[in-house]
């Protein structure tokens, strides 16, 4: 869902009665195989089945969700129904199923719907990949630059790199969405990992006439290695040396307005950018409010990442929304993110994450997340700043 119908979404819910708001979502992540094809080394999700049996959803249970999912889903808004954690295409069959069901419930109720599915885009071919395109499906690839990096990390049972599928399928899907009238759409996603640095991957991307790519710091994970989590802040600082060089150069290079067409880059900069830009400000993630999370035995999250932690488990499909479970969850997030109201760079911030640690607790990881979102505000303030005059000077005669 896009930031500015989130926004719209929060003051019109703002006006609902309250009983009619607190069981309505229009962001459902769903995690429908808890398994996946590839070992790779980072992997934070115990290769998909975040600690539980591996296995993917029956038949009977994606009816269920489907009749759950437009129960729980307000009358005038579109939805998003995103499929992550496993690799969902270890299924494809039965995911194409599933999708259609939904597809047809949602067009029976007059509900429009956006369906888009991380991958790790080695089990598609074109035959599946142009399926998925008629369908109007939106696919993220994780891809993590170039082929030495990418490998290093993403690896199949065998040691085996998946470089090679994935970007053949990535290039493949690309070229089909720039053809494509039904609204599917091919994003990249690459993991900045131990192996990995940002300024690897954007030239990687720029070669490949990307203009703008999602990068993400390998958080810590019950599942990697104590050595892998000690090395996250590291990380996060490397990464934002990178983030200030680039977005230091762009703001040389390009001017306002000039930069909505033509920034090139991870997608963080350009979002700040156009926020201070626009002037509009990024709310907090959905988790528990206008988000819900499910796996394949039904059991409802608030969100994917919180799907680690049994405590936040607030339901079942069939048994329904445990109210008390997701109120208390409501309150602890409020409470976590308090500072917010008060910050001196709330309007640009990208806001921090409650779930990057599954073993801390929401506040824990609000406050250290807090800590990266401000160093990412205050570069991309101070680039913009930049950006601001790079406009006087070029319109100078
Ligand atoms: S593709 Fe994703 S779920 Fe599969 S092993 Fe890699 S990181 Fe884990
Ligand atoms: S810097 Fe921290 S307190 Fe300030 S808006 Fe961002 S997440 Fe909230």
């Amino acid at each position: 869902m896009s930031e500015e119908k989130r926004d719209t979404q929060t003051s019109a819910s703002q006006t609902r009665p309250r009983a009619d708001i607190a069981l309505r979502f229009t962001e459902w992540q769903i995690g429908f195989v808890q398994d996946c094809n590839l070992r790779c080394t980072y992997c934070g999700t115990g290769y998909g089945a975040t600690g539980k049996k591996p296995g993917y959803m029956t038949e009977d249970l994606c009816r269920r969700l489907t009749a759950f999912v437009f129960a729980h889903t307000p009358e005038d808004q579109p939805i998003e129904l995103g499929f992550s954690v496993g690799e969902t295409f270890l299924h494809y069959e039965a995911f194409i199923r599933f999708a259609d069901l939904l597809r047809r419930e949602g067009h029976d109720k007059g509900i429009s719907l956006k369906i888009h599915v991380s991958t790790n885009g080695t089990l598609l071919n074109p035959e599946r990949l142009e399926a998925l395109a008629e369908r109007g499906i939106a696919l993220t690839f994780s891809i993590d630059g170039p082929q030495i990096l990418h490998d290093q990390c993403r690896k199949d049972p065998l040691g085996r790199g998946s470089f090679e599928r994935a970007i053949e399928n990535w290039r493949y899907y690309r070229a089909l969405c720039t053809r494509n009238q039904r609204g599917s759409a091919c994003v990249v996603h690459s993991v900045v990992s131990e192996h990995t640095r940002l300024a690897d991957v954007i030239p990687f991307w720029l070669e490949q006439d990307l203009t703008i790519f999602d990068a993400v710091v390998q958080n810590p994970s019950s599942f990697a290695s104590a050595e892998q989590n000690d090395g996250w802040h590291r990380r996060q600082e490397l990464f934002l040396a990178d983030f200030e060089s680039w977005a230091m150069e762009q703001a040389q290079r390009l001017n306002v307005p000039g930069f909505l067409s033509e920034y090139t880059g991870p997608r963080q900069i350009f979002d700040i950018w156009q926020r201070l830009f626009l002037e509009r400000e990024k709310p907090l993630c959905g988790a528990g409010l206008y988000t819900l999370a499910v796996d394949i035995d039904g059991d409802l999250y608030p969100c994917d990442a919180l799907k680690l932690n049994p405590k936040w488990r607030v339901g079942n499909v069939i048994d329904g929304i445990d109210r008390d479970r997701l109120m208390q969850f409501r309150a602890e997030r409020h409470q976590a993110s308090h500072q917010c109201q008060s910050c001196e760079v709330k309007p640009y911030c990208p806001k921090s994450c409650f779930a990057m640690d599954p073993e801390a607790s929401l506040a824990e990881n609000f406050d250290v997340g807090c800590y990266y979102a401000k160093q990412c505000a205050d570069i991309a303030s101070r680039s913009y700043t930049v950006l601001s005059k790079c406009k006087e000077k070029k319109h100078v005669p």
